[in-house]
């Protein structure tokens, strides 16, 4: 698998890091989109590809930062603005139970109608793990919104995790924790500094402390606010984690 960052940033406009967005190359020629934030589209032009490659889609909640290119890619899928007649964009949409309801609300205020030729196909994640073209696929709930889930993508013996946006509790410490034991990557927001412990994210030091129980080979981290990119993230880290701590930075490229 090959990892590619689009967004390592968060909501707050940033010329040099776009809200969240990650490109999941496999080798099998399927590729997917760890969350979908406003911009992602264009990056993937950037990096010569368009949402026409893309197969999968992991949503893990529906913040604007994590969700608004979504409503580009309805308007591609509705008006075929990509359209090729042999192969019709398909893609696999994998988010929580919740997402029904969001899609339809989202159809309704800017389409009226779903009825398009490329096609956006929905599959909850909360029935059990799934497995597809040899990837298989689980997911926790986290503690942000109640929607938040983090995933766990495996393929050929290569493990990488993602968080979305999640707080901190002891219990959100082991689960997480133990969701990401051994990966070869996880994926973890560390949006604020020590500062401030909000209960919505998390911070180098509560980033640290999940990283002690998942002791993955590369713990790479995204949704950097500005106030925390000014502080010790590593040095902190440090303190729980010795393992390779990577900082994510857009167009950044990770091999799994
Ligand atoms: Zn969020
Ligand atoms: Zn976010």
């Amino acid at each position: 698998m090959k990892l590619t960052v689009l967004g390592s940033g968060t909501s707050i406009p940033d010329l040099k890091r776009n809200p969240p967005g990650f490109l999941l190359e496999f080798d099998n020629g399927k590729n997917a989109l760890l969350d979908i934030g406003p911009g992602t589209i264009n990056r993937l032009l950037e990096l010569g590809k368009t949402i026409n490659d893309i197969n999968y889609i992991f949503l893990s909640h529906f913040h604007p930062d994590h969700s608004l290119d979504l409503i580009s890619l309805l308007f591609v899928l509705k008006n075929n603005i990509y359209l090729n007649e042999d192969k019709p964009i398909e893609i696999i949409l994998f988010s929580s139970s919740e997402f029904e309801n969001f899609y339809k609300n989202l159809i309704q205020t800017f389409y009226g109608s779903t009825d398009a030729k490329e096609k956006l196909i929905f599959k909850s994640i909360d029935n059990g793990d799934i497995n597809i073209e040899n990837i298989k696929i689980s997911s926790i709930k986290v503690k942000h919104k109640d929607e938040s889930r983090a995933f766990r993508i495996e393929y050929k013996g290569k493990t990488i995790v993602y968080s979305g946006d999640t707080g901190y509790t002891e219990d959100i410490k082991d689960k997480l924790g133990n969701f990401a034991k051994g990966s070869d990557i996880f994926l973890l927001e560390c949006a604020f500094s020590d500062k401030y412990l909000p209960s919505v994210h998390l911070n180098p030091t509560t980033v640290g402390k999940i990283l002690e129980i998942a002791k993955p080979k590369k713990a790479v981290l995204f949704h950097f606010y500005p106030k925390v990119q000014k502080t010790d993230i590593k040095g902190t880290i440090n303190k729980y984690y010795n393992g390779n701590i990577i900082l994510s930075e857009d167009k950044m490229e990770i091999e799994i």
